[in-house]
């Protein structure tokens, strides 16, 4: 689903991410881990072509994105570590507006927000997003991620930052969606719920890849190798 080939990407003279070659598997969900400024969000936002490598290519679905970015947005979804909400428009409200910048019909748009807020057991939909908990809000920017029903999903830290009992459901619904065939690249400092959740999971170490795998082989391994588990 997503391929990246000796990426390297450079902020001025300094090297966010180091030849960087990792795949993404149709259908499963990869955890990307490691420490603040391991190289994490740049990664994921060369992903989803918000900003270019240095070198290397990035390719998702086949496509390279350099060449084809446009057309390969419409079946990304995308979820920032910051996720400001326009918070003076309800949910849904906001979620319409989203509906409308992707060109959803408004009977399909509200079905599709319907079926979101349902699943992702937001009720409130006529308060202002401003008003909502940190947990509702991370919901709401979920469900704006997931309004074109996007094939692949990439998130940054979905969970992090949240109540355990928020930070467990929005785990665990990822979880529902790769069930329901959509492939998911997540990053996050929790190895709990890396493990409770990724098929395999990639650390990154000062913007190096170290290594990817199950999280059984990684165990299995550790002590043999030289790398490093952050827990939070
Ligand atoms: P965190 O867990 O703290 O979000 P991360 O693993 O996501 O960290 P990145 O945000 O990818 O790490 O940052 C990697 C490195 O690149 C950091 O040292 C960061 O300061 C630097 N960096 C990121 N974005 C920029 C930028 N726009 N300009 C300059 N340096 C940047």
């Amino acid at each position: 689903m997503i391929k990246l080939t000796g990426v390297t990407k450079s902020y001025k003279d300094f090297e966010a991410v180091k030849d960087l070659s990792l795949e993404v598997r149709d259908g499963e969900i990869l955890g990307i881990i490691g420490h603040n400024g391991a190289g994490k969000s740049t990664t994921l936002k060369m992903m989803v072509g918000l900003i270019s490598p240095t070198s290397g290519t990035v390719e998702v679905m086949g496509r390279d994105m350099a060449r084809d970015g446009t057309y390969v947005k419409r079946f990304l979804g995308y979820l920032p570590e910051e996720s400001p909400l326009y918070e003076n428009m309800t949910v849904n409200e906001y979620l319409r507006f989203f509906s409308e910048l992707y060109d959803m019909p408004p009977a399909k748009a509200k079905e599709r927000i319907d079926l979101l807020l349902d699943s992702l057991k937001l009720p409130e939909r006529n308060k202002l997003t401003g008003e909502l908990s940190k947990g509702m809000k991370r919901k709401v920017a979920i469900a704006r991620a997931l309004l074109h029903d996007p094939k692949l999903l990439v998130l940054d830290e979905p969970s992090s930052g949240l109540d355990p009992l928020t930070s467990f459901f929005i785990v665990d619904y990822m979880r529902r969606l790769r069930n329901e065939g959509k492939t998911i690249v997540l990053s996050a400092h929790n190895l709990f719920h890396v493990e409770y959740v990724c098929d395999r999971v990639a650390i990154m170490k000062n913007g190096r890849l170290v290594v990817c795998d199950t999280m059984e082989n990684i165990r299995k391994d550790l002590g043999k190798r030289e790398y490093e588990v952050k827990f939070m």
